[in-house]
């Protein structure tokens, strides 16, 4: 690690929005954050690709607030500020708890799940929490918006990242999630992951320890976005770990924002995870189209994951993208 510990500048890059707001002041950017960590749920979820969830669950800590705008957000109750249920507004200290807490529950990992806009904190936390006896792997789980020039600051103290990479349009990076420079940005920062921590490993379980694992999630009406996607990863290793995702489901803006206003065809699916075989993308992870409801998270309830969480582990058929098995 390489000065998490160090407050970050006052003028906040944490993230490629670059706003240089004085978020240490409390002023915030576009993300809407000042100097606080909320945290909207922290438990055990079952519904992570099989070698996050394993057979305990992965201890995940979702964090408020985003740095992306997505029209179809499927966390939008606790990614938007004006809409945030209550959450709970915890210090590096507590923070440590929580991951030692999950860490008691059996949990195989800590999920940081959207941290690109409270990195700084969460790296802090992560600390606190490695002198007081965490032990297993922390997982950086983001939207792929991030810093090139953040996440080397905190090498050393993340085991697993789990980024998207959601576009390689920046028409529809823009118009979709407000996202400025994303497609130049992306392949830099899935660089700077892989040699943090190499391909994805698995202990004898299948649980992973260590390594990368990309996801895409297949958009209606995007398949080409997708082929492009799924190019840069190859293009890193077509060794790297990737998980396509079918679970689209029409939320927020979305509902009224064609085309997004519908679920993804098995034709489109078909074609994108062709795409990968062609690629040899072989270490691909795979879900049913017709349990794409079971991963929607419900956050107006205690445990948003509670319907549907078995149900919702993905396919996994490592070595064969397009052989779909049943969950
Ligand atoms: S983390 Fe927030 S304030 Fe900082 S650059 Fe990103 S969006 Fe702006």
């Amino acid at each position: 690690m390489n000065g998490a510990t160090t407050d970050p500048p006052s003028q906040c890059h944490d993230c490629p929005r670059r706003c240089g707001a004085d978020r240490r002041a409390g002023r915030s950017g576009f993300c809407r954050l000042g100097d606080e960590t909320p945290i909207a749920w922290a438990g055990l979820h079952f519904g992570e690709e099989p070698p996050i969830s394993g057979t305990n669950g992965s201890g995940t800590i979702f964090f408020a607030g985003c740095n992306l705008r997505c029209v179809y957000c499927q966390n939008h109750a606790i990614s938007t500020p004006l809409s945030f249920r209550p959450f709970r507004e915890v210090t590096p200290e507590e923070l440590a708890s929580e991951m030692l807490r999950l860490q008691d529950e059996g949990a195989h990992n800590i999920n940081f799940v959207s941290p690109s806009h409270v990195v700084f904190r969460m790296a802090r936390a992560v600390e606190t929490a490695r002198r007081r006896g965490l032990t297993i792997p922390v997982v950086y789980n983001s939207n792929g918006y991030d810093s090139p020039e953040t996440l080397r600051t905190i090498r050393g103290l993340v085991d697993i990242y789990l980024p998207d990479i959601k576009y390689m349009d920046d028409s529809i990076a823009l118009r979709f999630s407000r996202a400025v420079g994303y497609t130049d940005m992306i392949g830099a920062v899935l660089a700077e992951m892989l040699d943090q921590v190499g391909h994805l490993e698995t202990d004898e379980r299948g649980i992973a320890v260590r390594g990368l694992l990309v996801r895409h999630l297949v958009l209606p009406g995007q398949v080409e976005n997708s082929r492009k996607c799924l190019r840069v990863v190859a293009a890193l290793s077509p060794r790297t770990s990737v998980s396509i995702l079918s679970q689209y489901s029409p939320r927020h803006r979305a509902c009224s924002f064609p085309p997004l206003d519908r679920p993804i065809t098995d034709r489109e699916y078909d074609a994108v995870l062709e795409e990968a075989l062609d690629l040899g993308l072989e270490n691909a992870f795979v879900q049913e189209l017709d349990s794409r409801e079971n991963y929607l998270p419900d956050f107006t309830r205690e445990n948003p994951f509670d319907a549907g969480a078995a149900a919702a582990r993905r396919s996994f058929p490592p070595r064969s993208p397009t052989g779909r098995g049943s969950s």
